[in-house]
């Protein structure tokens, strides 16, 4: 069923899979798939063949565990949700290693989930720590709520603070990062 939905590009990947959670409000004692878990393989090479990205959840202590996992996939688009709640000297380090990795923000780049955030802006000028990740890997870095109707009224807000982040950078860089990445990878 899987195999037509990529066939006829009703699905255009896969995701948001949970590899390492260590908490979220629906899994209180946290998920845990160990990447030589069967399915998993089974998906990435799926995903090899079709050619389409894997979005996973994997928290930063679980990094060294993610290295492998893009060595061993290196033609696998892997987008990393909420970048891992890494730090951006560390994702970027990461980054720059691994081609495949690219990276979304939802999550610590709001403010009205505190306990996620790690947000870029202080006092409406932004950290030269993530401005120089987002500068650097503009190609591999999008934008993304985590909403889906649970949370969903908050997505004005959400999306003004995307702006003013936006808005901070270079033209292009910002286009990038709001909609560019975005239709390379999945608008076919
Ligand atoms: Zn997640």
């Amino acid at each position: 069923m899987i195999k037509t939905a990529l066939e006829t590009g009703k699905v255009v990947g896969f995701g948001e899979i949970y590899l390492r959670l260590g908490f979220a409000p629906f899994a209180r004692e946290g998920i845990h798939t160990s990447i030589e878990d069967k399915g998993v393989k089974a998906m990435f090479n799926m995903a090899n063949t079709y050619k389409v990205p894997v979005q996973i959840h994997l928290d930063a202590e679980y990094s060294s565990e993610l290295e492998i996992l893009l060595q061993n996939h290196p033609n696998v688009t892997v987008i990393l949700a909420h970048c891992g709640y890494m730090q951006p000297e560390k994702l970027g380090a990461l980054m720059d290693r691994h081609p495949n990795l690219h990276a979304e923000v939802s999550l610590v780049f709001n403010s009205m989930i505190p306990r996620f955030a790690n947000l870029p802006l202080v006092d409406g000028r932004m950290r030269p720590n993530w401005k120089d990740l987002l500068v650097r890997h503009a190609d591999r870095i999008l934008v993304g709520t985590d909403y889906s109707g649970f949370r969903a009224d908050q997505a004005p807000k959400l999306l003004a603070y995307y702006r003013q982040v936006l808005g901070l950078l270079p033209r292009k860089t910002a286009e990038k990062i709001a909609y560019r990445n975005f239709d390379r990878l999945f608008v076919k």
